[in-house]
């Protein structure tokens, strides 16, 4: 019997960039469909796998599955075939691979202007929802320069100085019980921001929603629709500008069910984040100048479907190879104008790119 020896089959994935000269020529030839609205969706941890597993789990199919305009995208990091949540955040934030760990700045450490930032300065409201602290990587890398992620308290001071407008997930430890005895909600208030700690329509048009001490809980705890609560929300208050907006929304929670390779953790999250998509497409729909983009920094738990076309079984068992995240590529999934650029093959620094390029300004 013939055995694969894993172990001589070592990919340097690290290195490998898909070119993307060619989409980039094919769009500046078709620049039609330009967004006002920019909806960046996030599932951290979320591979092909993930999805087909919420949509048997569910036995319907997924709101993202309704997405017509699918790609793939590569994840590695600056320094690492496999990314954490910092480059991966990083690397579509700000179109810059980094070092593993660091949030919002370049490989040798130079802060990085993100989409958030760029949008921001076009005069487009912004906005983060997250199902996690907002100091966590995927958030901060929107939002905060650091050489490390774990700095919460320093990521915080960042969203105290970041063009953004409306900010929703937990982390209240970090902008209120900190060593340095600064109270950053207080510093909010002064600011011009509300800030509050439950989900409340405020009237405002600036404002923190800081419901955890640290991490909202998971759905299989007590979360419940927390996370589309907290984004139709948003796109109330976001979509009152005239020059259009950005939100990004993530589903913090499917990347710990993978590293604790809990199956219906992992379910719960996913169709939890896929009812989200469903509330932003019903939004997009809508409004019809809205480009809604669905994807994932990395893929979690190695998770694969496993049964056998042997076994007369329409049983499939979730496996997980591996408790961290893995190197495989990542579904993009769009919808909306300026949706057709996101088709094939790119890496994760030219979602940063096709998102600038495509957007109305
Ligand atoms: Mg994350
Ligand atoms: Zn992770």
């Amino acid at each position: 019997m013939k055995v694969l020896s894993f172990s001589s089959i070592c990919l340097q994935a690290s290195f490998l960039i898909l070119s993307i000269t060619s989409v980039e020529v094919h769009a500046q030839e078709n620049k039609v469909s330009r967004p006002k609205n920019i909806i960046l969706m996030i599932g951290d941890g979320m591979g092909l796998a993930h999805i087909h597993a919420a949509h048997l789990a569910k036995n319907e199919i997924l709101h993202m599955e309704q997405l017509q305009e699918i790609g793939m995208m590569t994840t590695h990091s600056y320094d690492n075939g496999v990314t954490d949540s910092g480059a991966g955040g990083t690397a579509i934030a700000t179109g810059n691979k980094t070092r593993n760990g660091m949030i919002g700045m370049t490989a040798d450490s130079l802060p990085t202007q993100s989409m958030l930032e760029i949008f921001a300065a076009i005069g487009k409201t912004t906005g983060i929802v997250v199902s996690c602290a907002v100091t966590h990587a995927t958030p901060a890398s929107f939002i905060a320069k650091n050489i490390n992620r774990n700095n919460f308290e320093e990521i915080a001071l960042d969203f105290l100085n970041a063009p953004v407008d409306v900010v929703i997930g937990g982390g209240i430890n970090h902008f209120s019980a900190r060593k340095d005895k600064r109270n950053l909600e207080a510093e909010l208030l002064d600011k011009g921001y509300g800030v509050f700690r439950n989900f409340q329509e405020t009237g405002l048009s600036k404002y923190f929603i800081l419901t955890d001490t640290v991490h909202p809980p998971s759905m299989v705890q007590s979360r419940g629709d927390y996370l589309s609560q907290a984004t139709i929300l948003a796109l109330k208050t976001l979509s009152k500008n005239d020059n259009g907006f950005f939100l990004m929304i993530e589903g913090s929670q499917i990347d710990w069910a993978g590293h604790d390779n809990d199956s219906a953790y992992l379910i719960q999250e996913m169709i939890d984040f896929d009812n989200v998509v469903g509330e932003v497409l019903r939004f997009a729909q809508e409004d019809k100048n809205t480009l809604v983009i669905v994807t994932a920094d990395h893929e979690t738990g190695g998770l694969t479907l496993f049964g056998s076309y042997k076994s007369r079984s329409k049983f499939i068992r979730l496996k997980f190879t591996s408790d961290d995240h893995t190197a495989v590529m990542v579904p993009v999934m769009a919808f909306g104008p300026g949706s057709e650029q996101f088709k094939g093959f790119f890496d994760n620094t030219d979602l940063f790119r096709k998102v600038i390029s495509v957007s109305d300004n």
